[in-house]
């Protein structure tokens, strides 16, 4: 698992402090922090005439990185990583839903960090595309759009993957939609049943399903691109094949329908008993709904599902798709032909409670 954070001398700041971190700067930005010296873990930056010290392992790049110092912690946050495509900033921890399988459980507290956020996406290698994910970003949407329309013009080259719940978008919004730009966001949007009842105990909240529906309408108008996002479970898996045709039906324009396996933490840890649904050895319903999709000319991936687990003519549609930070592979995939383009496992997946149907090939 790569380390998100790097251990920081005291530095005297009294608010977050966003630095990128620079190897050699001839003419080094507000924000950047220059090399001047390495000896063993530790490193030196000179930044603004002050002296900033991290302790990182020798192997780690770290040039064009962006990390994020706060007050009294004793690491920073390395908020975007240069040479990952994997880059995420965590917009809030607060959600009005409870989705059964929600990885990251929503806290009451929201600490405000848009600004901070938009220095770091702001100092991204060129064309970098940056997901921004909750808790549920829109419950500060006047913020997030701010964000999102002063780096559309500070830097039009960012683009951005936004996981929302689809509770908040309004007609009024289309235009804001636009004027950021539709083809700079993907819109990550969960859609778990075609059945308005069975959504809402998924994610529980009454309504959830209606007001998602008079969403996608917004969004379908303003244009944006909609990735719809399904995590497969026991609850849904009978239902997957009546979802596929309500997508084909009324949500043809999706840019693609995302098939998901769970992930073993926060809820999804907590539910995962009742909740995983082992399609390594039942794919039938997930083939079903390909099947229909394809049809209907609705592209779809299958997201977090290791490859022996798909049967051979699907494999094509799971990317490896896990965040290069928190993913790992399993002993058994040691002698595996697939090893290299496999997406493997979250690192918090636990085999034996796990997929029982998965062999090398
Ligand atoms: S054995 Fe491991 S590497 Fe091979 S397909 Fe299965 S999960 Fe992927």
């Amino acid at each position: 698992m790569i380390d998100l954070r790097i251990r920081v001398d005291p530095f005297p700041v009294v608010e977050p402090l966003v630095v990128r971190l620079r190897d050699q700067a001839d003419d080094p930005g507000p924000n950047d922090a220059v090399l001047i010296g390495r000896e063993g873990a530790r490193r030196e930056y000179e930044f603004q005439g002050f002296s900033l010290a991290l302790h990182a392992a020798d192997h780690l790049k770290l040039d064009n990185d962006v990390i994020m110092i706060v007050p009294g912690q004793t690491s920073a946050r390395r908020l975007i990583r240069a040479d990952s495509q994997h880059n995420t900033l965590l917009v809030t921890e607060q959600c009005d839903q409870l989705c059964l399988m929600c990885s990251q459980p929503p806290k009451k507290q929201h600490v405000d960090l848009f600004s901070e956020l938009e220095t770091a996406a702001s100092l991204a290698p060129f064309n970098a595309y940056i997901g921004l994910s909750g808790g549920e970003p829109l419950l500060h949407k006047r913020n997030l759009f701010a964000m999102l329309l002063s780096l559309s013009k500070m830097r039009p080259d960012l683009k951005f993957h936004i996981l929302s719940n689809g509770q908040h978008f309004g007609e009024e919004d289309t235009d804001t939609l636009r004027e950021i730009g539709v083809e700079r966001i993907l819109w990550g949007i969960p859609l778990y049943s075609a059945n308005a009842d069975d959504h809402d105990v998924i994610v529980k909240k009454t309504g959830a399903f209606e007001r998602l529906l008079a969403s996608f309408s917004v969004l379908f108008e303003a244009g944006a691109a909609i990735e719809l996002r399904t995590v497969v479970m026991q609850q849904n898996y009978d239902m997957l094949a009546a979802l596929a045709g309500f997508v084909g039906t009324a949500l043809p324009f999706v840019e693609r329908w995302a098939i998901m396996q769970l992930e073993n933490i926060g809820f999804g840890r907590m539910n995962w008993d009742s909740s995983f649904k082992d399609t390594s050895i039942d794919f039938g319903n997930v083939a079903r709904a390909i099947n229909i999709a394809a049809a209907r000319d609705v592209p779809v991936q299958l997201y977090n599902f290791p490859l022996c687990s798909v049967p051979a003519r699907y494999r094509h549609l799971a990317p490896a798709s896990i965040s290069d930070w928190k993913n790992k592979q399993e002993p058994f995939c040691a002698g595996c032909s697939l090893r290299q383009r496999c997406g493997g496992f979250f690192e918090w997946y636990v085999h034996k409670k796990g997929f029982r149907g998965l062999e090398p090939i």
